[in-house]
């Protein structure tokens, strides 16, 4: 039986008025005592690195975590496309109901209301903070910030830094963090990976990480702890993700009491660059953004083998365009995926698999002229032509769906608290507001929303009542830490023989068959059995380098993949239980004549909850889903 209500704590009041009236009534602490009070931000990402320096900007002592050298490192640098905010720069009568009804209904319905109008409410102000900060902005002739469209959309409201946002942003974030270290209160630990977190009398009190380089196991107490660690579609081994984004600070959470939401709810993004040899250990996002300009086709005929800049137009099919005349390319990330996936298994797959589609400039070069299309997207160009060798200025790019982001990730309340008092999750690793899918632009947004303006503001009402730090010499930390070395002891001490790394890959393979663009029960079923299996040889037949002291990348490695393990039998548990199609959860079972997901709402209009149990699967609970600001009905983009 769970132990928990599941209250969201959302306020009363209509929609628009909820978080205002949050601001108004919560607890406050007194400039004064902030600086005893202590936090722990695991992560230095867009999310982690915003709510570290407007923490310590407040007052408090702030002690942010990452496992990179620097935080610049973090993967919101390679984050490309652009941000939404509604600030209808763009004259088309963009709002902030717009941008919540497109956020609601691109997630299929199945995002909390509350926190998804929040989301659109506070997005302007990013925008502004950003700017103020000096980030270069893209701008149209006049001077306005210039705009673009994204998938699931029709204004355009993303701001963007030609393709490289991501990394404006985060230096944005960075700097505010690095001025706060200069003034004395955040000490930011690079090199430094968390490895488990430290409960007492059920709260949140510090965490036990191992420093990379040294291998020594430090204990760290707070008066509270935010988890700001990144999203875990490396599960799949091949993912557009940055190498080293893992599960491992979540899970270990899950593991401790809190829970986790929708884990099923992968985002399959469809401008991959395709995998071309057996051997990749990673995919190369093309950003969405291109779908501004660049038009989806395949040769009509299955058999073609001319080069794509000798095929006529009459024999071309635009596919997304003829299917979605309304959205055309700019169809949401979900849908696009199955379709590209579709002309595929049809045997229309260009490249040397035949798993790719063709994404084409010409036209777009043709009308817009070459030096507009550099100025939206020349590092793209760039990027893909170092990579494929295919110069894009000649022939169009050839892309495929690859595993990209993670909508699932620890349950938290309208406050982004987690199950476990104390313990706070903000960014992609909560499961917070895309449901089953994530419209593009939006995950910047919702970082930096967390981070800068609503967790200072809800880590003040905790802390308001909350003081007190454990002593790093008291039991809790002292059994933790010994749980922590007897793990890493038992990964050095298999003396198997195969890889953390064909481990990894092996159990990719097995994610993306049985859980990735399409899924049904008989193939999640196969998946939940094999993974358990793979579990337990893992666990006998392991062969990494020797001892826990001083640098060990294979049992940092081991850690994590020993982690996706669980996790991924968790993602196939959510996937078979939840018997419905909604945005990215495909169950080839549930699909409307035209092949479009088949909700149930009378059934499924829930977030799946997923609470650990020692020994046994873990159980699940709902929480409902309740619309009022938004009326139910089928996605349609045609
Ligand atoms: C190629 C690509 C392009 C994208 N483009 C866009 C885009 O155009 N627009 C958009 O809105 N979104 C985009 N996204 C999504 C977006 O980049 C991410 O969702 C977002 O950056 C996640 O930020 P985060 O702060 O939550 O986590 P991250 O940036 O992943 O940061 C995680 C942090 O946690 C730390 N960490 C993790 N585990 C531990 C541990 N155990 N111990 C210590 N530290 C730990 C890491 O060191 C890191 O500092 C893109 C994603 C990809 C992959």
């Amino acid at each position: 039986m769970s132990q928990h209500d599941y209250d969201a704590r959302i306020p009363d009041g209509p929609i628009e008025d909820k978080w205002r009236n949050w601001l108004d009534d919560h607890r406050l602490v007194g400039p004064r005592q902030r600086g005893d009070r202590r936090v722990i931000v695991v992560g230095t990402g867009l999310a982690g690195a915003s709510a570290s320096a407007t923490l310590a900007a407040m007052g408090y002592q702030v002690d942010a975590f990452c496992f990179q050298d620097s935080p610049r490192r973090a993967h919101s640098i390679a984050a490309q496309g652009g941000i939404n905010a509604t600030k209808d720069y763009a004259n088309e009568g963009d709002s902030i109901r717009r941008l919540f009804n497109d956020t609601v209904e691109g997630g299929d319905f199945r995002a909390r209301e509350a926190n998804v109008w929040r989301l659109a409410e506070l997005s302007t102000g990013i925008i502004d903070q950003a700017v103020a900060q000096g980030v270069p902005f893209n701008r149209e002739y006049g001077g306005h910030l210039a705009t673009r469209s994204f998938g699931g959309v029709l204004v355009e409201r993303t701001f963007y830094c030609r393709g490289q946002t991501g990394q404006q942003l985060l230096l944005g974030a960075y700097s505010a963090l690095q001025k706060q270290v200069n003034d004395g209160s955040a000490r930011v630990h690079t090199r430094h990976e968390m490895l488990d977190l430290v409960i007492e009398d059920g709260r949140a009190h510090g965490i036990i990480t191992r420093d990379l380089v040294s291998g020594e196991i430090e204990r760290w107490s707070a008066d509270c702890v935010v988890l700001a660690t990144g999203g875990y579609s490396n599960v799949f081994f091949l993912s557009t993700n940055a190498l080293g984004c893992n599960a491992t600070a979540v899970w270990r959470a899950h593991k401790r009491g809190a829970a986790f939401a929708n884990p099923c709810f992968t985002q399959i993004h469809p401008t991959s660059i395709p995998q071309t040899h057996e051997n990749q250990s990673k995919l190369t996002l093309m950003s969405e953004s291109l779908r501004n300009d660049g038009r989806i086709w395949v040769p009509k005929s299955t058999d073609e083998e001319r080069e794509p800049q000798d095929i006529p137009e009459d024999e071309r099919w635009y596919f997304l365009e003829e299917r979605y005349p309304r959205y055309g390319n700019l169809v949401p990330r979900d849908v696009a995926s199955r379709a590209a996936k579709g002309v595929c298994d049809d045997g229309h797959g260009v490249g040397p698999t035949g798993r790719g589609v063709y994404l084409d400039f010409a036209d777009a070069i043709s009308d817009r002229g070459e030096s507009e299309i550099d100025s939206r997207y020349g590092n793209l160009f760039e990027m893909y032509e170092r990579i494929t060798a295919e110069d894009p200025w000649q022939r169009p790019m050839r892309i495929y769906p690859a595993p990209h982001y993670t909508m699932g990730g620890l349950w938290v309340d309208y406050e982004l608290q987690t199950t476990i008092p104390g313990l706070f999750a903000i960014g992609e690793a909560n499961f917070s507001d895309h449901g089953a899918n994530r419209l593009g632009a939006s995950a910047m947004m919702q970082c930096l929303a967390d981070g800068y303006f609503i967790l200072p503001h809800t880590v003040t009402n905790y802390l308001s009542e909350n003081e007190g730090r454990l002593a790093t010499d008291e039991p809790a930390f002292e059994q933790t830490e010994r749980e922590v070395v007897e793990r890493l002891d038992r990964l050095t001490s298999i003396g198997g023989k195969t890889t953390q790394g064909q481990w990894h890959k092996d159990m990719g393979h097995l994610m993306i068959d049985g859980c990735g663009i399409a899924r049904t029960a008989e193939g999640l079923e196969k998946a939940i059995g094999e993974l358990s299996a793979m579990r337990e040889s893992f666990w006998q037949d392991l062969c990494i380098a020797p001892g826990r002291d001083g640098m060990n990348q294979s049992l940092e490695h081991a850690g994590r993949v020993a982690d996706f393990l669980e996790l991924g039998e968790l993602m196939c548990r959510d996937a078979l239980d939840r018997d419905e199609s909604c945005g990215c959860h495909f169950r080839e079972e549930h699909q409307t004549d035209d092949g479009e997901a088949l909700r149930d709402d009378e059934n499924w209009s829930s977030v799946s909850i997923w609470e650990h149990r020692e020994g046994e699967a873990a159980e699940k609970v709902t929480e409902p889903l309740n619309f009022e600001a938004i009326e139910l009905e089928q996605r349609n983009y045609a």
